[in-house]
């Protein structure tokens, strides 16, 4: 890229344009997962949606590879790239709730912490991810799956409409009415076809939940993951429980003499009455000894970075992530195998429930491949230091192969690391085929090719 290049783009744009000699590169370039050391030739933090045109015609005419950068915790490190342009949103924060339609229009840098911030400030919220610094647009794009997916769907399943720069450079709306064909593939399809400037949601009253977690002696793991199978097909929508494998951390709420053990965990929120949260959750102390529990009423937004410690920014990690339609006692036999091996505080299985609301859906109704699914199965690591990674990533891959024969051949986008490309296909299942139609008609060019890639 010749200098004067760059220098128009700094005459066209209002956001900073950050180049490999400017002070601030070296922050620039990175993203959550510390494991990503990549060196793009500019990061440009837009600041409206001409920043974003402008970059990408930028980018189009130069023949550079785009990265477009919402929160920057794709595991992949999809939010930036080696020679080529980032279009980072992390200086576009605003969220605008309008509490007579019950919708919010969020930019594209905004995270889940902004954004719970700002609805609930009107008693609002919609599905979103469990760590507040998630951006919404990674997150939206592909799926989206939190505590509140059983009884409100998926984060796609809530949005309502979604401004897109194309790769001509061009903005588009993509809604139900406009666009449809778009709206439909970014629902899923990820940064696929366009850049995601603002999204407009719809919102669902959530003030107060109930919510939180409890540990067992990892000797029930086998009594709570069964207990967990049958209680969560028939709960009530309002109910929101994952089980997970945790290291106690150092916490007050855990004896101190048990700092450092591993448990069999379920982190439970109940975002119907606060005032019936401690009956609801009555089951999960039925099952087995509860030894330590952090459980009460809590605003919403505060349950969003409950976990935040555990993921720091620049912490190293590595993912993978299944469907599972039925957890069999086979499965749970590989759960209690490889679960508790969970090398770090920051290593966990997570296994989300998916039916409910998210199962209203028709399989061909958005891009997402995964209608059937009762539940989305993450296994993640997380350390810091480089001379572990082989170790923890080793443990990641155990468990996600052993969990292979009880799951669907697809997985979840936004759990899928960089070695998982060749799932891409499978992940979308029956929608594949129209999302290569759509790629070639908004980017014949792949110029939006740094993500889980539909080539056209
Ligand atoms: C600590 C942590 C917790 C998580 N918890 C959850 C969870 O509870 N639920 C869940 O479903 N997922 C969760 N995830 C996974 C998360 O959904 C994905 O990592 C997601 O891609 C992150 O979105 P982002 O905007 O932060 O990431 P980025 O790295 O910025 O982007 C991810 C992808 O989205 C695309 N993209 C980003 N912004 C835009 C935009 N404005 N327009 C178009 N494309 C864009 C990029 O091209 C990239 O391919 C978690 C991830 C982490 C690291």
């Amino acid at each position: 890229m010749s200098a004067k290049t760059l220098s128009e783009l700094r005459d066209q744009v209002r956001g900073e344009v950050v180049a490999p000699d400017d002070a601030d590169y070296e922050d620039a370039r990175r993203v959550h997962n510390g494991m990503i050391d990549r060196r793009p030739a500019v990061v440009v933090r837009v600041m409206n949606a001409g920043d974003a045109m402008a970059v990408v015609r930028y980018a189009r005419e130069g023949g550079l590879e785009v990265a477009i950068r919402g929160g920057g915790h794709s595991g992949p490190g999809f939010g930036t790239c080696d020679g080529g342009v980032v279009v980072d949103f992390s200086r576009m924060r605003s969220v605008r709730v309008d509490p007579t339609a019950k919708t919010a229009r969020a930019d594209g840098g905004v995270t889940w912490g902004d954004f719970n911030a700002a609805t609930h400030a009107f008693g609002l919220a919609t599905t979103g991810g469990v760590i507040s610094t998630t951006g919404i647009a990674g997150l939206t794009l592909g799926g989206g799956i939190g505590y509140l997916t059983r009884g409100y769907g998926l984060s796609l399943d809530n949005l309502v409409s979604a401004d897109v720069v194309t790769a001509e450079g061009q903005m588009l709306v993509a809604s139900e009415d406009e666009n449809a064909d778009l709206f439909w593939a970014i629902r899923g399809g990820g940064g696929n076809f366009g850049v995601c400037t603002s999204f407009e949601y719809r919102l669902h009253p959530v003030e107060d939940v109930y919510w939180g977690p409890m540990f067992y002696e990892i000797k029930e793991t086998e009594n709570v993951l069964r207990f967990y199978r049958d209680f969560i097909r028939n709960a009530p929508e309002e109910m929101g429980a994952f089980p997970a494998f945790q290291i106690a951390p150092p916490l007050p709420f855990i004896p101190e003499d048990r700092h450092g053990d591993m448990f069999a965990a379920i982190v439970a929120c109940w975002s119907g009455s606060p005032d019936e949260g401690e009956e609801r959750f009555r089951p999960f102390h039925e099952v087995a000894e509860v030894k330590a529990e952090f459980v009460g009423r809590v605003p919403y937004p505060a349950i969003n970075a409950a976990f935040d410690g555990l993921f720091p920014k620049g912490i190293r990690q590595y993912w993978k992530g299944n469907f599972v339609k039925e957890l069999s006692d086979d499965a749970i036999a590989a759960h209690i195998e490889h679960g508790p091996k969970a090398p770090t505080v920051s290593s966990t299985m997570h296994l989300y429930p998916i039916n409910g609301a998210c199962h209203r859906v028709a399989p061909d109704a958005t891009a997402f491949g995964h209608r059937d699914a009762n539940f989305a199965m993450v296994v993640v690591s997380a350390w810091d230091n480089p001379a572990d990674d082989s170790a923890n990533m080793q443990w990641v891959r155990d468990y996600s192969a052993a969990m292979a024969p009880y799951s669907e051949a697809g997985g979840y986008i936004n759990f899928m690391d960089s070695d998982d490309t060749n799932r891409v296909q499978e992940n979308y299942g029956n929608n594949y085929a129209r999302l290569v139609e759509v790629k070639r008609k908004y980017d014949p060019g792949n110029l939006f090719t740094v993500n889980q890639n539909i080539v056209p």
